[in-house]
């Protein structure tokens, strides 16, 4: 197992306390490792310093190259990164080999492409004798932070970007979950020119504080709760540093009753629990029609009361634990405090997993209303909540009445419904007869205080680079 940091081109433990890294299935610890010190982060960002004068002036094509390089490693060796994912996460291994590897090979393919196509105004001569055009370049160091949902999707996410556009990084994951983030380092020290990205270990405070208020760092970005991203904002206010933020999520789904109610149950069987609820796109906030309310509730409860997990053949499992007992105890005391309402009932579910693993019962909340905590709030667990809904306008209201913005469906058989529904939404994306679908070419990312950082397509190449005008006077 990779254990080193990356920094430069050194490979090198942390000076620093130890943190425990787990195995959410049982509770045990896999090993622990050290945290980086102040001298370590501070080397890593001059290493990214000194790579940025060279990889900024490589040619889009050279640096494809090295991300083609990337995704075909990854995509080699595909069986110990998802093992090693699925041992620090508690995924089912099918999960990370068969939907989770696939998209991240994908990830770094597509940025390998789409940095060579980057789009623009056209040059020209906007005022008499003058030429103006326009040029996207990089941004400089990159402070990057990851979540530990999907550690080495978020890896992807950020860093291909990042780097096509030209930019070199200083990558810090999840103190829970740094293992993938670890072998793909050293897959960065045989492939990448030293230093373009540097990964350096340890928790929010100790290393991502110091790494986000670091006077060298140009860009934060950051994927993570709504507090840490109010953080890296006051961290970038020092010295005006440019911000990519993708912070949670709370997802509505629209049910209306001309609704396919099979695909309706199939679908928040599977989009509601994937990754135990651990996705900020999660299908957790249902609105149900009053017509459908009652068979909704009765069939996602039998549907969910088969989602199988703990077993002992992993390739039978659908789901796996939540990532640390903090998480566990935070999903019970959402659910405990729900069910001392009279109104609420836990159709299914609703208790911790047996053993010393982290597991959470997939838990049916019916019967929530708008002003409940559960309706609310971010759980992040294997909880799905529905409300009765009685108009579209109340439907759409209930659904924007949300500090958050990142994700929404709507399912309905009437296309001009479902499109007018669409269009007053306020989610940075919303699906219609699906839920938590991506592609590389489109962008994922939010409003309100999930943050406004696009990932994935085009638009996350706009994110890492900066637009600049080039003006020349005829002579
Ligand atoms: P978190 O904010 O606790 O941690 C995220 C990362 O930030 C970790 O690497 C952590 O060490 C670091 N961090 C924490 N405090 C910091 C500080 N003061 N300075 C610098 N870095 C700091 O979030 P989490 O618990 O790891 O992840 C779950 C959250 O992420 C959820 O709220 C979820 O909705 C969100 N999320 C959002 C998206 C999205 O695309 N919008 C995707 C995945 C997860």
């Amino acid at each position: 197992m990779d254990t080193q940091m990356l920094i430069g081109s050194k490979f090198e433990a942390g000076t620093e306390a130890e943190e425990a890294v787990l195995n959410p299935k049982t509770g045990e610890a896999i090993l622990d490792l050290p945290e980086a010190s102040p001298a370590q982060i501070d080397a890593a960002v001059a290493a990214a310093e000194k790579a940025f004068a060279t990889w900024s002036r490589t040619t889009p094509a050279e640096r494809s190259g090295y991300l083609l390089k990337i995704a075909d490693r990854i995509e080699a060796e595909a069986q110990g990164f998802a093992a090693l994912e699925a041992l620090n996460c508690g995924k089912p291994i099918n999960a990370v080999l068969n939907d989770e590897i696939p998209a991240i090979v994908d990830c770094w393919r597509f940025f390998a492409g789409a940095v060579r196509t980057l789009p623009g105004q056209v040059a020209g001569e906007y005022l008499p004798g003058h030429t103006s055009m326009i040029r996207r370049d990089p941004i400089g160091i990159v402070a990057s932070i990851a979540p530990w949902n999907y550690p080495l999707m978020m890896m992807a996410w950020k860093l291909a970007p990042a780097i096509a556009g030209g930019n070199t990084v200083v990558f810090k994951p999840s103190e829970q979950t740094p293992l993938t983030a670890l072998k793909l380092a050293k897959i960065f020290g045989e492939v990448l020119p030293e230093g373009v990205v540097n990964v350096v270990l340890g928790r929010g405070e100790s290393v991502g504080s110091p790494l986000i208020n670091h006077p060298r760092v140009n860009m934060i970005s950051i994927t993570g709760d709504v507090a840490t991203g109010k953080k890296v904002l006051q961290a970038a206010a020092k010295s005006v540093k440019r911000t990519h933020l993708e912070l949670g999520g709370k997802a509505p789904v629209i049910v209306f009753d001309d609704a396919d109610m099979e695909a309706v149950v199939n679908g928040l069987r599977a989009f509601g629990y994937y990754n135990a609820g651990q996705d900020c796109t999660a299908a957790c906030r249902i609105y149900a029609g009053k017509k459908v309310y009652d068979r909704l509730v009765a069939d996602l409860t039998s549907a969910v009361s088969t989602i199988r997990y703990n077993l002992p053949d992993d390739t039978e499992n659908e789901i796996g634990p939540l990532i640390s007992r903090r998480q566990r105890d935070r999903v019970a005391s959402f659910v405990e405090r729900a069910s001392e309402l009279k109104h609420i009932e836990i159709t299914t579910g609703g208790k911790p997993g047996e053993g010393s693993g982290f597991f959470y019962q997939p838990t049916v909340v019916a019967g929530a209303l708008q002003e409940d905590e559960i309706v609310r709030r971010e759980v992040f667990g294997p909880v799905v909540s529905v409300t009765r809904f009685s108009d579209a306008d109340e439907a759409v209201n209930w659904a924007n009445d949300s500090d958050y913005g990142l994700a929404s469906s709507v399912w309905t058989k009437d296309i001009s419904r479902a499109m007018a529904t669409a269009a007053r939404l306020q989610y940075g994306c919303t699906w219609i007869n699906t839920h938590f679908m991506l592609t590389n070419e489109m962008p994922h990312g939010g409003l309100k205080q999930s943050g406004y950082g696009k990932d994935m397509s085009l638009y996350a190449l706009e994110d890492y680079t900066a637009v600049r005008h080039v003006m020349i006077a005829h002579g």
